[in-house]
């Protein structure tokens, strides 16, 4: 069964003690796929992932990861053809773009839909991405095993009440996520659950994040940092997701 395939990465999360399971997962799945566009498979020399690539591109965000990475022949190979897609695709949007012309009509349409053509083809662009593609369709399976753990394994819901909760940017995913997944008895328990412990952490965070600025004072020069030493990155994690620590991820790491 499809679910289950994820079983053991999703209560890996949630043994990890970590400040959002789905970060650690999102870390997780995101070094994969980095691994597997520039890693030794070397898998953008085979034509029917560079046809993918090509078509997608990449944000900018998975550009700089790309980049950081480092292989310079693989990300060669892969800007090569990407280009060769781009500057057709561009020569079509500028040949049906019509500068000037501009009706009532389209001034009107311009208050709601953004307007100049070349600006919507542009932002479509930015927006599209092989890695984020690749991860969000992941994600969405990931999605799928939380609730049916949560549904079904009594003692994955016991290990969920006793974590250090999500992140507010996953919380969010995670609450649209019920929606469809839930039904109404199901969502009352599941809230009942999660919305005191959200409150929970965000407290902890934030007393941890007093106590660092405490710490700074003299007076407190031979205290104990309790948890604080790393309360800053755990403070952006717990309201924005991602892991500010980090440094780059490179092959074999
Ligand atoms: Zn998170
Ligand atoms: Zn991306």
């Amino acid at each position: 069964m499809k679910e289950q395939l994820y079983t053991i990465p999703l209560n890996d999360a949630v043994n990890a003690g970590d400040e959002c399971p789905f970060c650690f997962i999102e870390r997780s799945v995101e070094q994969d796929l980095l691994d597997f566009v520039l890693g030794s498979s070397a898998s953008y020399m085979e034509a029917d992932i560079r046809e993918q690539t090509d078509k997608a591109g990449f944000c900018r965000t998975h550009f700089k990861k790309m980049f950081e990475y480092g292989n310079t022949l693989g990300n060669g190979w892969i800007l090569k053809t990407h280009y060769r897609r781009m500057i057709s695709e561009m020569k079509k949007e500028f040949a049906s773009f019509h500068p000037g012309k501009t009706s009532l009509m389209d001034r009107l349409k311009k208050n709601t839909d953004g307007g100049n053509a070349i600006g919507v083809w542009i932002r479509e662009k930015e927006k599209s991405c092989y890695i984020c593609k690749q991860f969000n369709e992941t994600y969405e399976r990931y999605m799928d095993t939380f609730f049916y753990l949560w549904k079904q394994d009594s003692d994955f819901r016991e290990k969920v009440k006793n974590s250090k909760g999500f992140c507010l940017s996953h919380f969010g995913d995670l609450c649209e996520a019920s929606e469809p997944r839930m039904n109404d008895s199901e969502k009352k328990e599941f809230y009942a659950v999660m919305l005191p412990l959200m409150e929970k952490n965000m407290e902890r965070l934030s007393e941890d994040v007093a106590w660092l600025v405490e710490k700074f004072d003299y007076v407190n020069k031979d205290a104990d940092w309790k948890n604080s030493k790393d309360a800053v990155q755990r403070g952006m994690q717990k309201l924005k997701g991602g892991y500010p620590a980090d440094g780059p991820f490179k092959p074999g790491k």
